[in-house]
C-alpha cells in the first residue's frame, strides 16, 4: 500500500479520536504498526546558486544532489522517511535494531524516540509517527495550531571573492540577496570573517563592513544576521561592529568559539552600544554544553543553535520546555538541506519560542515540499501527515 493509500484509509479511523488517547492507549494505531522493512533511497534537494566560503571553509558547492534517507515500512504499510544522523551502517543492520518493534516502542508521540538507540532513525520515526496518527509532526507534541515564525536565509557567502582568478564583488552578494528576498526573505543571514583566511585581516575585515553596509543600503527594512563562524576575536568582532555602527542587527551568531570572559565582554559591548535587543546565538559548532549552560543563565547568550539532526530532533524536544522558562530562545542550526528546514519549522511550529528558523533554500530537485513554504516572511509547516514531504515516486 503507498502512502497515500495508506492515508485514506486510515483518515477516518483516526480523525475522531484526540492525539492523547491515541498516543497512551495500549490499542494506539502506534501500538499495531511493526518495522518490517528499512531502506536506503536518495534524494536531490540541490541549492539554486553555487554557494561559496565563509570565515573557516571553501567553496560550498551547488547542494545536496544525492542525499541519503532512511525510508521506515510497516507491516500495515505506512511509511515514514528522513534524513538519518550518525553511522547507520547497511539498512540490515538498522532493521537489526528496531525489527518487530512496535512503532509505540520506538516512539511517544508526545515526548520523541523512546531511546538513544534509535538517534539515527529520530527524524523517520517522526514522520512515521505522524502518518500513523493522522497527525503533523508540530501536533504530535500537542499544538493545536502551529506557531509561525519567522525565517532567514542562510544562504548569504562570500560569493564577492570567487571565481579566484576574477572576482566578482559585492554586487555579487546584492544579487544573491534580491534573489533570496524574491524568493519570499525577509531576513538574511550574512556570512563575515572574511579577514580569517581569504584577505589580508583588515583588507577582509573592512570588506565585511562593506558587505554588510551595501546589504542595508539595498535592503533597508530586510533584517540582517551575521555569522563569523568562530573567526573574530572579541576584538576583530567589536571592530567590525563600530565599523557597521548605523546597521541594526537581528543577531549575532558565533563570532568566537564560546567562553564566558569573551561573550560577557562582547555582550557588554552590544549593550553599551545600542545593540541590546540585537540577538546573541551560539552551540552550533562543537558545543561546549557546560559554557553555553553559564552563559545563558544571565541572558549573556540567549539563543541555542543546536543541529536539529545532529544534537537530536527528540534532545531538542526535551530542552525545550527547560530553555523557554529560562527565556532562552531555540533556532536549531539547519544548514545544508532544505529538508532540515522542514524539520526545524516543525520543532518550531510545535514550541514555539524561535526568533526566526534558518532557511535553506532548493530548487530542481526531486522531493515534493507540498504545504512546507514560505508566506509573507513566514515559515508555514505543512499541515499534512508527518512532515509533509513527499518521496520522489
Ligand atoms: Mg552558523
Amino acid at each position: 500500500m503507498d502512502r497515500r493509500a495508506f492515508l485514506n484509509q486510515t483518515a477516518l479511523t483516526t480523525a475522531a479520536c484526540t492525539l492523547p488517547s491515541l498516543a497512551l492507549a495500549a490499542d494506539s494505531p502506534l501500538s499495531e504498526h511493526r518495522i518490517d522493512r528499512v531502506e536506503f533511497r536518495t534524494v536531490s534537494v540541490p541549492w539554486p546558486r553555487q554557494v561559496g566560503r565563509n570565515s573557516t571553509k571553501g567553496i560550498h558547492g551547488q547542494g545536496p544532489t544525492r542525499l541519503r534517507v532512511c525510508v521506515l515500512h510497516t507491516n500495515r504499510g505506512a511509511t515514514g522517511w528522513g534524513q538519518t544522523q550518525g553511522k547507520t551502517g547497511k539498512a540490515e543492520q538498522l532493521l537489526e535494531l528496531v525489527q518487530g518493534k512496535s512503532i509505540a516502542e520506538l516512539i511517544d508521540p508526545r515526548t520523541g524516540i523512546t531511546s538513544d538507540k534509535y538517534h539515527a532513525i529520530d527524524i523517520p520515526l517522526h514522520d512515521l509517527a505522524g502518518v500513523i496518527l493522522e497527525r503533523p509532526v508540530w501536533a504530535l507534541a500537542g499544538a493545536d495550531e502551529p506557531r509561525l515564525t519567522k525565517v532567514y536565509s542562510g544562504m548569504i557567502y562570500f560569493d564577492d571573492l570567487d571565481p579566484a582568478d576574477n572576482p566578482a564583488g559585492i554586487d555579487q552578494v546584492l544579487e544573491n540577496c534580491r534573489w533570496d528576498y524574491e524568493y519570499g526573505y525577509r531576513q538574511l543571514k550574512v556570512k563575515i570573517g572574511r579577514g580569517t583566511k581569504w584577505m589580508p585581516p583588515k583588507v577582509g575585515l573592512q570588506r565585511d563592513i562593506d558587505v554588510v553596509k551595501a546589504i542595508h543600503q539595498a535592503f533597508p527594512k530586510v533584517e540582517i544576521l551575521v555569522d563569523g563562524n568562530n573567526g573574530f576575536t572579541v576584538d576583530t568582532m567589536i571592530a567590525f561592529l563600530d565599523g557597521i555602527a548605523d546597521v541594526p542587527l537581528f543577531w549575532i551568531e558565533e563570532p568566537f568559539h564560546e567562553t564566558v570572559t569573551d561573550w560577557t565582554r562582547l555582550r557588554d559591548y552590544l549593550v553599551a552600544n545600542g545593540r541590546k535587543e540585537t540577538l546573541r546565538a551560539d552551540g552550533e559548532a562543537k558545543p561546549d554544553f557546560a559554557t553555553l549552560e553559564r552563559l545563558q543563565r544571565d541572558h549573556t547568550l540567549n539563543v541555542r543553535l543546536e543541529d536539529i539532526c545532529g544534537h537530536g530532533f527528540t534532545r531538542w524536544r526535551h530542552q525545550m520546555p527547560r530553555l523557554t522558562r529560562q527565556g532562552i530562545a531555540a533556532s536549531p542550526h539547519t544548514w545544508g538541506t532544505a529538508l532540515k528546514t522542514v524539520y526545524a519549522a516543525h520543532f518550531a511550529a510545535a514550541y514555539g519560542n524561535a526568533p526566526t528558523i534558518e532557511g535553506v533554500t532548493t530548487r530542481g530537485g526531486d522531493v515534493g515540499f507540498g504545504e512546507n513554504k514560505i508566506v509573507h516572511a513566514q515559515f508555514h509547516p505543512s499541515h499534512q501527515p508527518g512532515f509533509g514531504l513527499a518521496l520522489p515516486s
